[in-house]
């Protein structure tokens, strides 16, 4: 990231200093930073990231819907990982924190050794008011970790809504986790979520049931199949493999498959590939905050409620409607 012209303020040097640093508590701070949605932090959120020293990290998505097994996976990776002298950053993608401010991803409970892992961080989901807001925090929390030295970001998101296209938009390698269901394998998984996978684990393979084994590689077959038709004229064709999380069976299987992918992106491809992602969000952030406009602008509520009703009773043609309120936004400000 350039260096600006401008020397941070006292705070914000002090920031920057201890995440350069390492120090914990300064990027506990500096990600409660990233996430405020006040305008004065912002402001000074910009600031600490223009000061703050670039760093590198393989950056992998991981996500399936609710108890596929994504925590007890982290756990095992993330552990493996540190073991091997990686330090490991994670970070969650949580929708239900948008709509109740809870989280349900990212709980340092359910990570209890990675929790207590010196060289592991974990943060769970912000709650940011929208999809956008959560996803610009985390792109920033992810530059903090990566200035503090942390050089494998996981970030977890939930198989439901949008959440995994913004994920996958946000980081190099995407992890699909899935487990084998009886009966037709690849009901109830989106195709959406095969286009945009670079690598598939069937999750709960434990290595002292056969049944459930078979079954894995099962599925794993008949998802192979189904991404060769949906990917097969693409360079990279996702690999599917089987792994325990709880067993901490084939999770080096599973990180081989990822590593494999960096390696298929080469430098210059995931050079690119970055480039045209910081694109992307770039245009992500203008149409959130320009949606947070509209759904707040006095001259649009003034005139939502009676236009609402008018199109429900039938009485006011959609276009119209629309029209209306784009004008009534134009002309506010
Ligand atoms: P998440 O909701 O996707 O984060 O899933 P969790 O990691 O919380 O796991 C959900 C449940 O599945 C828990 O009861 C885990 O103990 C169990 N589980 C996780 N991984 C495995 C596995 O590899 N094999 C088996 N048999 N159970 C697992």
């Amino acid at each position: 990231m350039p260096t600006s012209e401008k020397p941070p303020s006292a705070p914000v040097q002090e920031l920057v200093e201890g995440v350069a640093a390492g120090r914990r508590a300064a990027v506990s701070r500096a990600i409660t930073l990233v996430e405020s949605t006040a305008p004065k932090h912002r402001a000074q959120a910009r600031e600490l990231l223009t000061h703050l020293p670039a760093g590198d990290a393989v950056r992998v998505g991981i996500s399936g819907v609710p108890g596929v097994g994504k925590s007890t996976f982290i756990e095992a990776l993330g552990t493996r990982l540190t073991s091997q002298g990686h330090k490991v950053g994670v970070l969650a993608v949580d929708p239900s924190s948008v709509r109740t401010g809870g989280s349900v991803l990212g709980d340092k409970t359910r990570m209890s050794r990675l929790a207590v892992d010196p060289n592991a961080f974990i943060r769970p989901s912000p709650s940011a008011g929208t999809l956008g807001g959560v996803a610009r925090a985390t792109v920033q929390a992810m530059a903090v970790l990566e200035a503090a030295g942390y050089d494998v970001i996981l970030v977890e998101t939930v198989g439901v809504g949008q959440s995994e296209v913004t994920v996958a938009g946000m980081v190099d390698t995407f992890l699909f986790l899935t487990i084998a269901r009886t009966g037709d394998q690849l009901q109830g998984i989106k195709k959406g979520i095969l286009e945009i996978s670079d690598v598939i684990a069937v999750n709960k393979a434990d290595p002292g049931d056969s049944d459930r084994q078979r079954e894995a590689r099962g599925a794993a077959r008949e998802l192979s199949g189904a991404l060769r038709l949906v990917r097969g004229m693409e360079s990279w064709t996702p690999p599917v493999v089987t792994a325990s999380g709880l067993n901490d069976d084939g999770v080096d299987g599973v990180w081989e498959q990822v590593v494999a992918h960096r390696d298929h992106l080469g430098e210059a491809g995931l050079a690119e590939k970055r480039a045209r992602q910081q694109l992307d969000f770039t245009w992500a952030l203008v149409r959130d905050e320009l949606e947070q406009r509209l759904r707040h602008s006095p001259a649009v509520r003034a005139i939502r409620e009676t236009l609402s009703a008018e199109v429900l009773a039938g009485e006011m043609p959609a276009t119209v409607a629309a029209d209306r309120l784009l004008e009534a936004f134009d002309t506010a400000d």
